[in-house]
């Protein structure tokens, strides 16, 4: 019976692997129970799937899964809670700024009843304008959603048997994990640990990721910004309506006014502006519905150690 499963995405981490399973195994093994490593290659390009052969030929309870290309960080983690036997689950990052000293902690703290513990990091080392981004999503967030998402709280979390199962339940094709921990609910205990920069290597999240997947988290979440459109949109046809009356009381006042082209330009631009904002945000759902009519798997394995058999035929 495996006690405990750590699941780790590795996409292009062949500059730091060997170096993370080391510290990971030196972390684990003092705690002295079953545990297993579940590393999910997304499609590296590097030599990251020969090194976690070898860790595998080296050390049976090494498993592993790999893509057939880069299918998003979301999917590997699917695949590995997929994958994961143990009674709780541990989730983190292959750069060591997920620092393996922490599971002890993670385990106490559920031991003592917790079925997720949560690692967050504070944003010591990062630079302002992306902290003060952040902090600003965050604020967004979680007036647009129904669920809590913690400012920090990246993927650093164990779960318990029963969490990972509610999670693998969830059947929706777009996966916004933050959201996701948070709607499954169960006890949750977090504690926070100084941020620490990658060990080697770079980086995957260009700016242009960020905000793909910041849209994505709002988005996936709920209908809000949906209603928010409507609202914003009522509003302004209401305000417009008024302004029309007032003109249309004073031409019959006054006469005729000549002027008002800046007037009329400014409504034109400020309209098709949330016009276009709010077809966005439509359409944004629209193609959801397409994505998730599609019924695609979130993944295609290319192979796998002997012990996965979970995981179907190639698809999953
Ligand atoms: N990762 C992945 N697939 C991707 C991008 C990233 O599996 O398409 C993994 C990556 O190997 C690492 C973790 O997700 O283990 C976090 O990635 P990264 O360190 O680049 O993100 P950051 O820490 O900068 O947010
Ligand atoms: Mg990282």
């Amino acid at each position: 019976m495996v006690q405990m499963s750590i699941v780790v995405p590795c996409y292009n981490e062949s500059e730091v692997l060997g170096a993370f399973h080391d510290a990971l195994v030196a972390a684990l093994e003092p705690i002295g129970s079953a545990f297993e490593i579940c590393y999910v290659d997304d499609g590296s390009r590097d030599a990251t799937m020969a090194i976690i052969k070898d860790l595998a030929a080296a050390d049976p309870r090494v498993r592993y899964t790999s893509f057939s290309r880069n299918f998003g960080k979301e999917s590997a983690m699917l695949a590995g809670l997929r994958m994961s036997r143990g009674a709780a689950v541990v989730l983190m990052d292959a750069d060591l700024q997920h620092p393996p000293e922490f599971i002890p902690r993670m385990l106490e703290l559920h031991q003592h009843g917790y079925d997720q513990v949560v690692a967050q990091r504070d944003r010591a080392n990062e630079g302002v304008l992306r902290t003060a981004l952040c902090r600003a999503y965050y604020r967004l967030v979680r007036r647009c959603m129904n669920v809590e998402v913690v400012n920090g709280a990246g993927d650093f979390r164990l779960l318990s048997r029963r969490a990972v199962d509610s999670l693998l339940a969830l059947p929706e094709n777009n996966r916004f994990s933050k959201g996701l921990f948070s709607w499954i609910g169960f006890d949750t205990v977090s504690f926070t640990y100084e941020n620490v920069q990658r060990a080697a290597g770079k980086s995957k999240w260009s700016g242009r990721h960020l905000l793909n997947y910041g849209i994505d988290g709002l988005i996936s979440f709920n209908s809000r910004p949906l209603r928010l459109a409507i609202h914003t949109g009522l509003w302004l046809f209401l305000s417009a309506l008024v302004y029309a009356l007032w003109i249309i009381a004073n031409v019959l006042l006054d006469g005729v006014d000549t002027p008002g082209y800046a007037t009329l330009i400014t409504a034109v631009v400020a309209l098709s502006g949330i016009q276009l904002a709010t077809l966005g945000v439509i359409g944004e759902y629209v193609g959801r519905i397409y994505d998730e009519s599609k019924r695609r798997p979130h993944y295609v394995v290319r192979e796998t150690d002997e012990t996965a058999t979970v995981l179907g035929p190639g698809l999953s």
